[in-house]
């Protein structure tokens, strides 16, 4: 069994890697392998019914290609919500699930990205600071800066650094206990512990989280504000600190920023290092390109590698991935070299796509796929929240991304009123700054629109 659970986090490393991080974060690493049923069928178990949706529409490619790739062609697998998963408990032969080390498997064993190590980060001017913090934290957990907070802009390497800290830090401190975990896993381990039925999950999340040598919680800007898992949050980090033990923090905006973050933990910040990734400069975006594409085993012309320097400026992830459509576009011309036309006619394509492709309808329809609702719903008049929810977000992301009138909105929604319109895009616009959830989910739906 322990085998099987080290081939699954071997499935999710590779997951991670082919799907964007969003979509990672949210429907594929909460996965639970439950069971592997005759050797043969993996059973795996979705965070709601939403996420079976999400990975049976989106991800059942991904899972397939690398479940049969890591566990052989003969393995297939099957996804079940959680009222089809007590059903299968039900039926199954208990004695077949008596290792309940499967549930919950992925929990123990930190698993790292590979690919996100200190030698593959490049340091310049906009990050040679925090990258120096991240070492000495990394070389000297619990002792040198304490806790250590990290925040900057979207991609431009914070996650790559906590990654770095935990693979470094298992390689020479294999006895400490680390764990990573975003703010949404907190979140939803949190909550999962208080709405479980059994007593003790309670107790087991405390274990679970204030035994550790080191935590780190990436972008803890998602901490919301009103619901308990502030209060818990709070007390695992006194706990810890009190201990010792390393805290590694991850934000998009410093902790003056995140109001009762600030508020409750400013005495503990004298104690730590606050460091901020800036914006990448010319000569560094050049020497991140060419790292990447060395990597990869892409062969790019200079004058590529610095013509993407120049059109992408702000986020090295979307850097990356232009690069690699580049490498894309000169492989389809069976070349191998990618040249300068390649990288032209690939940028070409980013402008249209951001431009011209993208139309009221498009966007409506992505909305309508994620929320698994009809056309004639969202544009209808039913009122029931499963259809009114997303109705606004649709207008919300109609009126972010497009520039129309109001009145053409409302026109397109089934001639709404341009008030009903501002309406509705006021309330996400608030809802986005409160509800973590509210912002995710836009997140992924302007990810899923932008790179159609
Ligand atoms: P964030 O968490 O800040 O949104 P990530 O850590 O996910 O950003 O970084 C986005 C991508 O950019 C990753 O693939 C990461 O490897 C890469 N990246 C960011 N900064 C660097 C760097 N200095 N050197 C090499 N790669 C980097
Ligand atoms: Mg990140």
């Amino acid at each position: 069994m322990e085998e099987i659970k080290s081939l699954w986090n071997k499935v999710l490393t590779k997951l991670e890697l082919k799907v964007s991080t969003v979509s990672f974060e949210l429907w594929i690493k909460p996965i639970v392998l439950l069971d592997y049923k005759d050797n043969k069928t993996l059973i795996l178990v979705a965070s709601s019914k939403t996420a079976k949706n999400q990975l049976l529409k989106n991800h059942q490619e991904h899972l397939k290609e690398v479940i049969e790739e890591i566990f052989g062609d003969a393995t297939d697998f099957k996804i079940l919500d959680s009222d089809e998963k007590d059903e299968y408990i039900k039926n199954s032969n208990p004695s077949h699930l008596n290792n309940t080390n499967l549930i919950n498997n992925s929990d123990d064993k930190p698993v790292f990205n590979q690919k996100y190590t200190f030698e593959n980060f490049v340091v310049g001017k906009s990050n040679q600071f925090v990258y120096a913090g991240a070492r000495a934290v990394a070389e000297n957990p619990g002792k040198r800066f304490n806790p250590l907070f990290i925040y900057g802009g979207v991609g431009l390497g914070k996650t790559h650094l906590l990654h770095a800290i935990g693979n470094y830090t298992v390689s020479h401190f294999p006895e400490l206990k680390i764990k990573y975990v975003t703010c949404e896993k907190f979140t939803n381990d949190y909550i999962e512990s208080m709405l479980s039925k059994r007593e003790e999950s309670k107790v087991e999340f405390r274990e679970k989280y204030r035994k550790l040598d080191i935590l780190m919680v990436d972008d803890i800007q998602f901490l919301s504000k009103k619901d308990s898992t502030q209060e818990e949050f709070f007390h695992t980090f006194n706990d810890l600190y009190q201990n010792n033990k390393q805290i590694i923090l991850s934000s998009d905006r410093p902790p003056k920023d995140i109001a009762t973050l600030a508020e409750r933990l400013e005495s503990r910040f004298a104690s730590g290092l606050i460091q901020d990734i800036q914006l990448p400069d010319f000569e560094t975006r050049i020497a991140i390109l060419r790292k990447k594409a060395q990597q990869e085993r892409y062969f790019i012309d200079d004058e590529v590698i610095e013509f993407i320097a120049e059109k992408i400026d702000t986020n090295i992830r979307e850097m990356e991935g232009f690069l690699s459509k580049v490498h894309f576009f000169a492989t389809l011309l069976g070349k191998k070299t990618a040249s300068l036309d390649e990288a032209k006619e690939a940028f070409k394509e980013k402008l249209d796509n951001s431009r011209e492709n993208l139309t009221i309808d498009l966007i409506i329809d992505k909305v309508c796929n994620y929320f698994n609702i009809s056309k004639n719903d969202i544009i209808g008049k039913k009122k029931s929240k499963e259809i009114v929810e997303p109705r606004m977000i649709a207008v919300y992301l109609v009126s972010e991304l497009l520039d129309v009138p109001l009145i053409a909105i409302g026109k397109h929604f089934g001639g709404r009123d341009h008030t009903t319109i501002i309406h509705a895009r006021d309330k996400i616009t608030q809802q986005v700054k409160v509800n973590p959830s509210t912002k995710t989910i836009i997140a992924e739906l302007k990810s899923l629109i932008t790179n159609n």
